[in-house]
């Protein structure tokens, strides 16, 4: 290939958004609560990274003991052998989830933890003799990565349409948001709907005995930030208890502290049969995921005296010794910094401070929970998604202050280290932006 040394022609990471092409969206350094741009813009991160950087940038600890790890090992295997760390942190974060989720499976991202849950739950059936339950159900605005199996359950018809149906065997839930009954929430809000009947429904169309699982974003993330209804998490529950149909918490975005508990199950006391998890574990620094199982279906894959984990499943860099590290000195630094109960002594006056906006040119909704929050604007007649843009432009290029669009909505999400004077920072540069583009 011919390499044009210049961002205006084509050469360009493929993930990249060609807008950047006009006005490149560049950030270089980092920093606790800030980036830096390439032209020298301090800008302050109102969502920590991609809803990652939980512990805040470049934190002094977990450079360190990635510095000191690749020294010391830089990799290991994930199968026949082992690294000691790769048992602390399985211990570690199973130690944070509810119940009896307690063994780890290491991934490297959320959609990889995301497909391993999927087959667990497929091969769980299997091994107890279940029969084949197949069948899987996600949910409509459900966000579950990219793999195949996270694009088939997941719940954005247009994110999947090119790749023809993905899985064959899904179902979805509808979706739970309704402005008309829930707009301008702060945490859970009332619903009156049909919470109930939605997954009996689904469970009418087919023999019960077919589904393996039905796999939930506890507060859809990605999609614009939808809480869940007072009382649906607990509802899955009970319906998936009737019928042997195992739960997902799909909490790649809701762990580590988002929603001022460890993990979302906490937060709503539901112990789910999987929790899988990514993003905040090593807070952003070097890639891992998992998925936390309970104890009954850790014990049906192990085999005889040797203990040999009967599930065909593992990637290269499972455990990478790296990214175990990284997770360590990040789990260390929640808990001595006390990130998650910081989340939880700021969640109102966080709400107070987003809720402020309402009013602003064409703000038509407000949705606060834990340390997220998402401000959706009037979409552009004809131009859905033009709006998103013209303030992810504003607030990158002039008001100093990263944030996340989805579709027309603005998503909030900082890093949890933040104090009450970041807080007012990122919302008022927010309000600004939204007044400049009105
Ligand atoms: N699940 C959820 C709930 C997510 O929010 C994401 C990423 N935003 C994923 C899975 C996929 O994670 P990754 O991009 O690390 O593959």
């Amino acid at each position: 290939a011919t390499v044009p040394n210049d961002l205006e022609a084509f050469w360009m990471p493929f993930t990249a958004n060609r807008s950047f092409k006009k006005a490149p969206r560049m950030l270089v350094r980092a920093k606790d609560m800030h980036y830096w741009s390439a032209e020298g813009r301090q800008l302050i991160d109102g969502a920590a990274g991609l809803w990652c950087v939980n512990a805040g940038h470049s934190r002094e600890p977990i450079v360190k003991a990635i510095q000191d790890q690749a020294v010391e090992m830089d990799f290991s295997p994930p199968f026949q052998v082992g690294n000691p760390k790769a048992f602390q942190l399985a211990t570690k974060v199973a130690a944070l989830a509810p119940g009896d989720l307690d063994h780890v499976f290491f991934a490297n991202s959320g959609s990889e933890a995301v497909d391993t849950a999927l087959k667990i739950a497929i091969a769980y059936h299997n091994v107890t003799g279940q029969g084949a339950r197949q069948r899987l159900i996600g949910r409509v605005r459900g966000y579950h990565g990219v793999g195949f199996g996270g694009i088939a359950v997941g719940g954005m018809v247009p994110n999947r349409k090119m790749f023809g149906s993905a899985l064959p065997a899904v179902d979805h839930l509808p979706a739970t948001y309704n402005r008309a009954e829930q707009g301008f929430s702060r945490g859970e809000p009332e619903w009156g709907g049909h919470l109930a009947d939605d997954l009996e429904n689904i469970v009418g169309l087919h023999d019960a005995s077919t589904i393996a699982a039905v796999i939930v974003e506890p507060m859809a993330g990605s999609t614009g930030v939808l809480p869940p209804p007072k009382g649906y998490l607990q509802k899955l529950r009970q319906i998936c208890d009737k019928y042997g149909i195992l739960l997902i918490f799909d909490e790649v975005i809701t762990g580590f502290g988002r929603l001022s508990a460890a993990f979302a199950a906490e937060r709503y006391g539901v112990v789910p049969d999987m929790i899988t998890f990514a993003k905040g574990v090593t807070s952003g620094t070097v890639p891992m995921g998992g998925v936390i199982v309970r104890k009954g279906i850790y014990d049906a894959f192990m085999k005889g005296p040797e203990h040999v984990v009967e599930l065909f499943h593992g990637y290269t860099y499972s455990a990478h010794p790296l990214a175990c590290a990284a997770g360590l000195a990040t789990l260390d630094l929640y808990e001595k910094e006390d990130l998650f109960g910081n989340a939880k002594r700021l969640e109102d006056k966080w709400a107070d401070a987003v809720h402020s906006l309402k009013g602003l040119p064409n703000v038509v909704d407000i949705r606060t929970i834990g340390i997220v929050g998402a401000i959706d604007l009037a979409p552009k007649p004809d131009a859905p998604g033009k709006r998103g843009m013209e303030v992810m432009d504003e607030t990158f290029h002039r008001q100093d202050v990263l944030i996340r669009i989805a579709g027309d909505s603005i998503v909030l999400s900082p890093p949890l280290m933040l104090n009450e004077n970041n807080i007012g920072e990122i919302v008022d540069k927010v309000g600004k932006a939204i007044k400049a583009i009105a």
